[in-house]
């Protein structure tokens, strides 16, 4: 429940006043965790609530319509060139083309990975993260220990991701705001020159729109390595 600290009317929202991040919402506070833990209780023993839909909903967001969402916008870029101009150019724009703006991410910013560049995203300060394309954020990514060291030494926590990234690649860190999110537009690999655009979002994964993994190539047909 720890994403409702963007909900709870601290200043994630667009109020019109640019407040940058507070030190004060880092963590939910325990009254509020408290306070929807008790809603539940009490919803799901007066039967208006049953817990499984709960979880699905959760679910939902975690594992299928959200990354989803972002997978789509990847692979649209990755066969159509003009779409992908407009998406560099104006990722607001271009997302809400497919659909995909929504209340945690009205504002995007997508940012590409080159064999010269490769981009991560984190929130140094709590856990900012664009939901109507990547659903709710992993608990990793909210963790401190990956929001501090992402900033401090990216490499060492990629690599740890098991991601390598060459001396001659730059790593560009991106700090996530409740103004603005980003996505990771991640590199197309080689031997997807056949696959449809629908093939080509089922290869792409949340961790690849992050920044932290890049999109895997997928396994040859003939089963050969
Ligand atoms: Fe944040």
């Amino acid at each position: 429940m720890d994403d409702y600290e963007h909900t709870d009317g601290h200043d994630h929202g667009h109020g019109g006043h640019h407040h940058h991040h507070d030190h004060d919402h880092q963590d939910v506070p325990a009254d509020i965790a408290l306070r929807v833990k008790a809603l539940e209780s009490v919803l799901v023993e007066k039967g208006m609530v049953d817990p499984a839909e709960l979880d699905e909903i959760v679910d939902r967001f975690e594992n299928r319509v959200g990354p989803r969402n972002g997978a789509r916008v990847v692979a649209r870029a990755w066969v159509d060139a003009e779409y992908r101009e407009r998406l560099l150019a104006d990722g607001s724009g271009a997302i809400g083309e497919l659909g995909y703006l929504g209340g945690q991410g009205e504002h995007m910013k997508v940012v590409a990975n080159t064999d010269r560049v490769h981009n991560v995203i984190v929130c140094t300060l709590c856990s900012c993260y664009p939901w109507p394309t990547l659903g709710l954020p992993p608990s990793w990514y909210k963790s401190s220990a990956y929001r501090a060291r992402a900033v401090i030494e990216p490499r060492e926590v990629l690599r740890e991701f098991g991601l390598d990234v060459p001396g001659d690649v730059e790593v560009r860190v991106w700090d996530s705001t409740a103004e603005i999110r980003y996505l990771v537009l991640p590199e197309r690999p080689a031997g997807t020159e056949d696959l449809t655009e629908e093939e080509l979002a089922e290869l792409v994964t949340r961790d690849s729109m992050i920044g932290v993994a890049t999109v895997p190539a997928p396994p040859s047909p003939g089963g050969g390595s």
